[in-house]
């Protein structure tokens, strides 16, 4: 590494600002480098694992998605965006749900869902917040715009298309105004809509010579389609002359193959047969050579009608029978090929939850769903460090029920069973915040307060008890009532052992149990 690439590693490790601006700038670039931005995205995933800043973290697997989703290696672009979903729910982070709601969104069309692509393009619009970018909503609103129109809301998806085109165009940026205008273009194309179609072509050239941007092989594919429409075949041939002499790069992998199609289609229209078939061979040797099978299939569709064109319905017929065996075989790998993207992100989910729910149910004690001694012994030595760390305070308080053996003996166990489930309950809404309430055993309970001193630790078991006292006990117990004594220690600056404080906690128990139950003894002021 270079001095200078060293610092700037240790400023984005230190700072997560720096971090922040790092992935927003990645975030923004155009839909056209998706190729130049893995390799920062990786960078910006390690450099937020090495700070532990997980926002970041996810925000740079969210990149990650999208440059294999665009490259074509779906399943795992969808696995990446869902666990980010995951993680944002359960975290509460807006900005990174959003962000994989729109991969998702990308995803479920890719793999032909066009019903999830739309659920999933909702909810990237809804999760952002009025802070963000203006550059980044007009990306999101364009998504939502794409699924709403592959779901035939046409009109819905036109007026999102607008919205994120003036966003696009107050910002400079033409690359997404293109790319925007671009998809609305096609749109109008598709829905046989040719004034639309023309006046948004129009604007597409304009923004072009403004910018002095010229248009991509995909635009000028959809320019020249919009042209056939009103079957200005001359302006279909100027429309793509840079094209077939190759004076124009193609960005995109299929690009090439569908402007000699739109080429083909145009000459044949205009009843140009041998030009057709020169520009046709162009197409399917593209095809052929980049491995298009969707494109070939349409390729031979074209070829059927060319032959029946120029009069040779043996050949048209055979082409076309050709066509039809490529389309099924088509749709067949597809519906594979979908299978297997479901299953990959399907599999990911559910090994995931199923962890979890194991984890968590271990955590767990069965009777009251309280935690357990397991997670308390796990979980406080860490927050006793915590404490100590910010030489802060942490409060312990255990709790025993008064007098329960004669529950059990005058009522039954499982009327014990009852009330320490009632309990359960008590204290889970006694822990709000950072407080954690767990079933020692019996009918002896713990509570953590990280960060609550003394004397705020025994206003609150003070409260606790007095919840427990004036329970509706009644229908449960009859006339015995049910009762508490609980013991509170606090280590002002979290500087204590896990035992030593235990310890303390069951002596003030023991005062509480002798000076009369039902009573908090907190530490000699
Ligand atoms: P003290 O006020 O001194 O705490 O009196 P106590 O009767 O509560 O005495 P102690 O804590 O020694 O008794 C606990 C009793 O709790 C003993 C046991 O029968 C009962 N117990 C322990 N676990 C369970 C349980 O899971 N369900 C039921 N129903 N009873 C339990
Ligand atoms: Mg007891
Ligand atoms: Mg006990």
């Amino acid at each position: 590494m270079t001095t200078k690439a060293a610092e700037r590693d240790h400023a984005l490790v230190h700072d997560a600002a720096a971090r922040a601006a790092a992935l927003l700038e990645l975030e923004m670039r155009g839909v056209s480098a998706f190729r130049t931005v893995r390799a920062p995205a990786l960078e910006a995933r390690r450099v937020a694992e090495e700070a532990g800043d997980e926002d970041a973290l996810q925000r740079a697997n969210v990149l990650l998605s999208d440059v294999l989703l665009r490259e074509g290696r779906v399943g795992e672009g969808g696995r990446l965006a869902h666990q980010a979903l995951a993680w944002a729910e359960r975290h509460d982070s807006p900005y990174v749900m959003a962000r994989a709601h729109r991969e998702l969104s990308i995803f479920y069309r890719l793999v032909g869902d066009i019903s999830d692509a739309l659920t999933h393009g909702v909810q990237c619009v809804a999760n952002l917040t009025d802070d963000v970018p203006p550059g980044i909503r007009a990306r999101h609103l364009m998504t939502f715009a794409v699924a709403l129109d592959d779901s035939g809301t046409t009109e819905e998806g036109d007026r999102r298309y607008r919205e994120a085109l003036v966003i696009a165009e107050e910002q400079g940026d033409q690359e997404l105004a293109l790319l925007i205008l671009n998809n609305m273009t096609y749109s109008a194309y598709e829905n046989g809509d040719e004034p639309a179609a023309r006046e948004l072509a129009e604007r597409m050239r304009a923004v072009s010579a403004s910018s002095g941007r010229r248009l991509a092989a995909n635009e000028l594919d959809t320019v020249a389609r919009v042209e056939m429409m009103g079957d200005r075949f001359d302006s279909v041939e100027a429309a793509l002359a840079g094209i077939l002499d190759g004076r124009i790069l193609v960005n995109e992998g299929d690009a090439a193959a569908e402007c000699m199609l739109t080429l083909a289609e145009a000459r044949r229209l205009d009843g140009r047969y041998a030009d057709a078939q020169v520009a046709l061979d162009r197409a399917i040797r593209e095809c052929e050579s980049n491995g298009l099978a969707r494109l070939r299939a349409r390729a031979r569709q074209e070829q059927a009608a060319l032959h029946a064109a120029a009069g040779d319905y043996r050949r048209a017929y055979e082409e076309h029978l050709l066509f039809h065996a490529d389309a099924s075989a088509l749709h067949s790998a597809q519906r594979e090929s979908r299978a297997r993207a479901m299953q990959a992100v399907f599999e990911a989910n559910e090994a995931r939850r199923a962890s979890e729910h194991f984890r968590e149910m271990a955590h767990r004690d069965a009777l009251t769903g309280l935690y357990n001694r397991r997670y308390v012994n796990e979980r406080l030595p860490a927050l006793l460090a915590e404490a100590a760390a910010k030489h802060g305070p942490i409060s312990l308080a255990i709790a025993d029920l008064d007098h329960f053996k004669r529950i059990n003996d005058t009522l039954s166990h499982s009327t014990g069973d009852t009330v320490l489930q009632h309990i359960g309950t008590l204290l889970q809404e006694a822990a709000t915040g950072p407080v954690i309430a767990a079933r020692m055993g019996g009918e002896e309970f713990l509570l953590i307060f990280p960060g609550i001193d003394g004397a705020e630790a025994t206003r609150r078991c003070e409260l606790l008890r007095l919840r427990i006292r004036t329970h509706g006990w009644q229908p449960v117990t009859g006339p015995l009532p049910v009762t508490t004594s609980i013991g509170v220690t606090t280590a002002l600056d979290g500087r204590a052992t896990v035992s030593a404080l235990l310890s303390q906690a069951d002596r003030n128990l023991y005062a509480a149990k002798r000076a009369g139950r039902d009573r908090v003894v907190a530490d000699l002021a």
